[in-house]
């Protein structure tokens, strides 16, 4: 195999998080990087769940992945293949050798349709839906849009998931249709977690709206098989040993599929050594550089933070990879801190959100002054429906600040200023 490609900087995957480093560090210094992507179209995955709901196209998601490379920088259209950090070069699904000075790992998250037995075929035969995937999303729309009553089952892992909102936000806005619809519906959310939200300021408003809506909630259930056609999701029921199985048919229902890093991660030596699991990238949760190899960076889904994998995230997050691997290009320390800022938009009827902000410490971050963003409101509806979607294709993914993400800085300087002078 040829050693025939090196660049100083590596970008794997031209997502969300990998379009947005890469075009921060082509703004910030003139290097040379590339970023190895195999797809034509870049998504927009936030708003899938209005176009499960019915208030969004589809098409309205995808762009021309070109139309979003950073200037200068050089798109390499594969896909890797293996990553070997000792050797500084990955090798790709065409056979290419890619060596680097420098990488950052951005190839997000696996849907692992065959962990749970049934799964796949109920998502292919569209006996279940999911907006997990670009390719499935309308027919959530069209098993909402159809159902005429019955049991409509909304299902959530235990294991960590992109926007881990995504399934409730989907269930309710399904519920918010049937009763405008005066559809007579049993909704269920059958989870693996304890409660609905892991944080209490939010989960109080969200335990109002499942009250609102009468949705039977069934925590620490966690789905272990799928029978399409008798359409019936049997759960384990984490808290019970000894009635351990529940059998809940449904009439429709909504999966998010468990998730894990992508494979030539998972089996890498970027993931933890010796400990088989998900396989999400080693970093340092402040700086996100890997623990044992300080010229690799990760960010995004696949980066082994202990928080929520979400858009928001790498808005933060992007900043803090450039940054600090400009000063590690420069022999300097990585100084800067990536404080564990997530953002889940959480969808509680078609005109109503309750906007989820926080950070590593579990408290409440809302970032935007002036309003009490602790419920249920239609301003920050029409900010996920319209303000959020713009910034992310003008602003984040072009590799500049979000003005709205620095409002909260902006309120406490205005706010120390104000309390020096009194
Ligand atoms: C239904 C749904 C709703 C959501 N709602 C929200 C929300 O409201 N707010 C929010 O902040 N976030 C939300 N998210 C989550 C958000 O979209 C993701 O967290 C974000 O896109 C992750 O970015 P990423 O770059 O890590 O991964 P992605 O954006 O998925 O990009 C990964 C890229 O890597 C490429 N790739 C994969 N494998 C390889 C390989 N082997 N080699 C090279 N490239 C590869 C892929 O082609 C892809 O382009 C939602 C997600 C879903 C599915």
């Amino acid at each position: 195999m040829a050693d025939n490609n090196h660049h100083r900087i590596v970008v794997i995957g031209g997502g969300t998080a990998g379009l947005a480093v890469a075009a921060r560090l082509r703004r910030a210094v003139d290097c040379d990087l590339a970023i190895i992507e195999p797809s034509e179209t870049h998504f927009y995955q936030p708003l899938w769940t209005l176009v499960g709901a019915g208030a969004v196209r589809k098409e309205a998601t995808a762009r021309r992945e070109a139309d979003y490379i950073a200037p200068g920088a050089k798109w390499i259209k594969d896909r890797v293949a293996e990553v070997s950090p000792h050797r500084n070069h990955i090798v790709t699904g065409s056979g290419a050798r890619v060596s680097y000075d420098f990488l950052i790992v951005a190839p997000g998250l696996e849907l692992n349709w065959d962990v749970i037995p049934g799964l796949r075929e109920a998502v292919q035969t569209g006996v279940v839906s999911t907006n997990y995937s670009y390719n499935h999303t309308e027919r959530t729309w069209e098993i909402i849009r159809s159902f005429r009553g019955g049991t409509a089952l909304f299902h959530m892992p235990g294991t960590p998931i992109k926007c881990p909102g995504a399934p409730q936000k989907i269930m309710y806005l399904a519920a918010d249709y049937f009763r405008r619809n005066r559809i007579s519906a049993n909704v269920v959310y059958g989870s693996a977690t304890a409660s609905i939200y892991g944080v209490k300021e939010y989960a109080a408003v969200l335990d109002k709206v499942i009250a609102r809506y009468g949705i039977d909630a069934r925590f620490k259930h966690d789905l272990v098989e799928l029978r399409p056609q008798k359409k019936e999701a049997v759960f384990a029921k984490l808290d019970d040993p000894v009635q351990n199985r529940v059998t809940i048919p449904f009439d429709l229902m909504h999966v998010a599929p468990p998730q894990t890093a992508p494979e030539f991660i998972r089996t890498s030596e970027l993931a933890p050594i010796g400990r088989p699991g998900l396989g999400w990238v080693e970093v340092d949760q402040y700086t996100l550089q890997h623990r044992r190899f300080p010229n690799v960076f990760a960010l995004g889904d696949v980066a082994g933070t202990p928080n929520a994998k979400t858009g928001a995230a790498i808005m933060k997050q992007a900043p803090v990879v450039a940054a600090n691997l400009i000063e590690v290009m420069n022999g300097r320390e990585p100084l800067a801190q990536y404080n564990g800022y997530v953002a889940c938009p959480i969808t509680t009827a078609y005109g109503r959100l309750l906007l989820c902000e926080f950070d590593y410490t579990g408290q409440p971050t809302p970032t935007i002054p002036w309003i009490n963003t602790i419920g249920e409101r239609y301003d920050t509806w029409l900010l996920k429906r319209y303000g959020l979607p713009w910034l992310y294709w003008n602003v984040m993914i072009r590799g500049r600040d979000v003005p709205f993400l620095g409002a909260r800085a902006i309120r406490e300087a205005a706010l120390a200023a104000a309390t020096s002078r009194s």
